[in-house]
């Protein structure tokens, strides 16, 4: 297998994902403990002017695959890009952000490179001159460490659980062939929810609630919580207590069957901690507990635990946040 590392780095009307910076950096990473190099892999339509952005995070060559095409997602003509893309780079591992695309991309080119396959990985390490992806299972009870038995591995990466960082590199631009028809699948139209904060996964605080905020109409509390942190920082998560009730929408359910993330900063409101959900949320750097039961099982995982009513807890707790940040 070719100690070389490739990253798909993941856009979105011309921005590049916050987590495909932090798989860059975790790509140099293993590149540099594999004595291999690192290179990006960057597809659609229009993004030519993104490669200097890889190559400020490392990357030596950015791969580009560029087709209209490929200007809306298409998962099978994604994939064959960078698939064409990693078989010119000659990289044996494949890197992606554990997003919706990433997931829908990295089995897809395993299967096209005949490679092997690990998501939601939350470490990477070389091991006897091996890369070893680390991710955790059971709810979160026991951590599982895999490696290939391929010439080529795909691996997610689980959005927040590497650092990104810069780190300029030549990044030499070399052109792939990309699909220019012939796709299984094609999006003719994409309705985005109306949202303003930030996505779930890659926010670097995430505020969620349960039943113990008692109605969908006492999610303002929250949503002034999120507001407090500044534009950009917070992003809402629930309980699939509340998901299940209808008071909010399955895309913010953290937990088992909902999203997984790993926060800087993670707060727990009228959440009883229950294992499915602390499967989702497990990883955070600091967890912070609003409970108003002293007994409540989210204080076994919580850095920092608050027992007291969220009606009162939170309009307090938002407050001091605007004041600190002013
Ligand atoms: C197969 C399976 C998959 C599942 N997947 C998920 C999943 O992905 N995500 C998930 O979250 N759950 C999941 N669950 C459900 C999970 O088991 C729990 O039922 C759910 O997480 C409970 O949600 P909750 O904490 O909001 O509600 P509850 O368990 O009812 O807890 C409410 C909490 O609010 C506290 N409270 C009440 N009033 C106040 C107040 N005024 N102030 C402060 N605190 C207060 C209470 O003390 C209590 O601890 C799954 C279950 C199964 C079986």
């Amino acid at each position: 297998m070719s100690n070389d590392v490739l990253v798909f780095v993941e856009q979105q009307d011309g921005q590049i994902k916050k987590a495909s910076f932090e798989a860059l950096a975790a790509g140099r990473e293993t590149a540099g403990n594999l004595s291999g190099a690192v290179s990006a892999a960057i597809v659609g339509a229009g993004i030519r002017n993104l490669a200097t952005q890889a190559a400020q995070h490392g990357a030596t060559k950015v791969f580009v695959a560029e087709s209209d095409v490929l200007a809306a997602h298409s998962g099978d003509g994604c994939a064959r890009a960078i698939a064409a893309c990693a078989e010119q780079s000659g990289a044996g591992t494949v890197l992606f952000a554990h997003t919706a695309m990433g997931k829908d991309l990295a089995p897809r080119v395993a299967q096209l490179l005949d490679g092997a396959c690990t998501t939601d990985a939350t470490q990477l390490s070389v091991v006897d001159g091996v890369l070893q992806a680390s991710k955790p299972v059971f709810a979160g009870k026991a951590i599982k460490q895999l490696r290939p038995n391929a010439a080529h591995y795909c691996v997610t990466l689980r959005p927040n659980a590497f650092a990104a960082s810069e780190a300029p590199a030549a990044g030499e631009v070399v052109n792939v062939a990309a699909p220019d028809g012939d796709l299984l699948a094609i999006v003719k139209e994409i309705s985005a929810a109306s949202v303003n904060h930030v996505p779930l996964q890659e926010a670097s605080v995430v505020v969620s609630a349960g039943r113990g905020l008692k109605g969908p109409e006492h999610w303002t509390l929250l949503e002034q919580l999120v507001e407090a942190f500044g534009p950009g920082v917070a992003a809402m998560g629930a309980s699939r207590a509340v998901v299940d009730a209808g008071w909010r929408p399955h895309s913010e359910q953290v937990g088992q069957t909902g999203k997984v993330v790993a926060p800087m900063l993670y707060i727990a409101v009228g959440i009883s901690g229950a294992i499915q959900h602390l499967a989702g949320m497990v990883t955070s750097k600091f967890i912070v507990a609003i409970n108003k039961d002293p007994q409540a099982p989210i204080f076994k995982v919580a850095n920092y635990g608050i027992v007291g009513d969220a009606f009162e807890v939170l309009p307090a707790l938002t407050e001091a946040i605007r004041t600190t940040r002013q």
